[in-house]
């Protein structure tokens, strides 16, 4: 990969940068999907992953047939797929990772929560003739004594 990060998108705005760094994230942690994390990131790159109304239910085209559309439903343990490999396998299957790593990609550019506010006495709390609660520092006391 060049020095220059691509921000190329692909399905809901993902960058090829952040799919890459999360790839390689989960190919080390799980090893033994690399295989078909690879695959996913393929249907994922090429715009196969759509998500449902509810966020629950997702679409993933198939790689060999357009014409076929798989349903991933997101749940505890591997997401099911209603793909021959899953029902198979009852294991995660590329659909299911496309839309886990999809997810995880979303999560990673989500923008960062907006600073909690600072706090500012509420103004009928204040009272006008209080006195100002601070001191002045040496510093500031001579620079008072000189101009006076
Ligand atoms: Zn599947």
């Amino acid at each position: 990969m060049s020095a220059t990060p691509s921000y190329q998108p692909t399905t809901a705005d993902v960058t090829l940068t952040t799919l890459a760094a999360v790839l390689n994230g989960a190919r080390a942690k799980c090893p033994e999907y690399t295989s078909r994390l690879d695959k996913a990131a393929g249907l994922l790159a090429s715009g196969r992953v759509r998500g449902g109304e509810t966020g629950r239910v997702w679409h993933v085209t198939s790689e060999t047939d357009a014409s076929k559309v798989y349903i991933v439903t997101v749940q505890g343990g591997p997401w099911r797929c209603n793909c021959p490999d899953f029902q198979r396998r009852e294991d995660w299957c590329k659909h299911g990772l496309a839309v886990a790593l999809l997810k995880r990609c979303q999560e990673r550019e989500a923008p960062p929560p907006p600073p909690a506010p600072i706090p500012f006495p509420v103004l009928d709390q204040i009272d006008a003739d209080a006195p100002i609660p601070f001191t002045l520092t040496p510093k500031a006391r001579a620079l008072l004594n000189t101009r006076a």
